[in-house]
């Protein structure tokens, strides 16, 4: 099979089947299609197509894109579904195979929003949750019940960039009789592959890396084909379809993928050592730093980088960071992450800000904690600003 990066320029390219085929697929904006007689209608119907909710040529070219990238992993078949979130993507995740009575564990440094959907919506539907550190595998183990249908976890967690051992969390899960689902968000495809490492399930958020240009919402789920089929017709269903616009776009986003992961990931190593050497910074989390403690099983599930997240510890607390960010020059506030520039969030304020100041200590979230989206720029001219800034 062709390189990663190849396949992001190529998987999921329009057909030659005309004369004059474009090269850059067309977007099919008609919501619904038109038939000539009622035979062709009752097939389209039958077979989902001719309506937009159900997907169009543009989502089926970024579905098998994304499906390719997760494939390389080399594992068993795997097809993707485009959704309009990644928060869609993981109410698909958790939804698609599970009914009243069921239990899910999920890892306690999920994504805010993933946590808040499990806490507080799930048990609507009969549903019960226990969230775990999954870095504590006898938690997790002891967390399973006869009912667990899903263990969910991140790979490079938010805001402390902390790798799970896929391998081991999905030997638990499949003991267990469940699924383990994957939010690989951060990595993105370029980068992690959780199914090469025994995951069932994979989750992305296409508003961040994967599209890379901070102007999509969108999410794809990944999976077996018979799983899928069942998260399609969910889908169907409910209808978190996602935009045909987006589905160009994030393709278009994905061309560039391997380029942009390659760039990130220079930029992030070159930025964490710079800012660990830093007399101003206390501590840098980026799994990748020689000294932190996810540092082998990074080189193993992460080998060629962990990504553009990274985050840093201000020694003189908030009034540091509100000092650094109001000096940045290149370098903005986003609550957000993944664009072509290099942004900063203050995790305290955005994603854990539901927590109490005494919880968020507990999880190692200070005031003085910023969380860097590493961007495209060149390396030398963030650092100058970052050095300018912190002076
Ligand atoms: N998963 C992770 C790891 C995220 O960081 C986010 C958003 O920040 C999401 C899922 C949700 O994605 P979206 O905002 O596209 O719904």
């Amino acid at each position: 099979m062709a390189h990663p990066d190849t396949l992001a320029v190529h998987a999921g390219e329009p057909p030659m089947d005309r004369p004059d085929a474009p090269m850059v697929p067309d977007i099919s904006v008609s919501a619904a299609a038109a038939y000539p007689d009622l035979d062709t209608l009752d097939q389209a119907m039958a077979g989902h197509r001719g309506y937009s909710r159900w997907g169009t040529a543009n989502h089926a070219q970024l579905e098998a894109a994304v499906a390719a990238l997760e494939s390389q992993a080399g594992g068993g078949p795997v097809e993707a579904l485009a959704v309009a979130s990644g928060m869609a993507a993981i109410g698909l995740a958790v939804l698609t195979d599970t009914t009243a009575g069921d239990h899910v564990v999920a890892a306690n440094d999920c994504y805010g929003t993933t946590i808040t959907f499990l806490r507080d919506d799930l048990h609507r539907f009969g549903l019960t949750v226990s969230v775990v550190d999954v870095q504590d595998l006898d938690q997790v183990r002891a967390a399973l019940t006869p009912r667990t249908r899903l263990l969910l976890c991140e790979i490079c967690t938010n805001p402390l960039i902390r790798i799970p051992d896929l391998e081991a969390l999905a030997g638990i899960a499949h003991e267990g009789g469940a699924l383990l689902a994957v939010d690989a968000t951060i990595p993105t495809p370029a980068l992690c592959q959780p199914t090469r490492w025994g995951a069932d399930v994979v989750v992305h958020s296409a508003t961040k890396n994967l599209s890379g240009h901070a102007d999509v919402i969108g999410g794809l789920i990944l999976g077996r084909p018979a799983w899928i089929a069942g998260a399609r017709s969910l889908a169907h269903t409910m209808g978190p379809a996602l935009g045909t616009f987006e589905a160009w776009l994030t393709l278009r986003g994905i061309r560039t993928l391997g380029v942009r992961m390659e760039r990130h990931v220079a930029n992030a190593c070159a930025l964490t050592a710079a800012l660990a050497r830093h007399p101003a910074v206390a501590r840098v989390y980026y799994p990748s730093l020689s000294g932190s403690p996810y540092a082998a099983r990074t080189a193993r599930l992460l080998p060629h980088g962990a990504g553009a997240l990274f985050s840093f510890e201000l020694r003189e607390g908030r009034e540091a960071a509100d000092r650094l960010v109001r000096r940045l020059r290149l370098v903005r506030l986003m609550p957000s992450l993944g664009h072509v520039a290099t942004t900063l969030s203050h995790p305290a304020l955005t994603s854990h800000r539901g927590l109490s100041e005494e919880e968020r200590a507990q999880v190692g979230i200070s005031q003085g904690l910023l969380r860097c989206s590493v961007g495209l720029e060149r390396v030398e001219d963030l650092l100058e600003d970052f050095e300018q800034a912190l002076s």
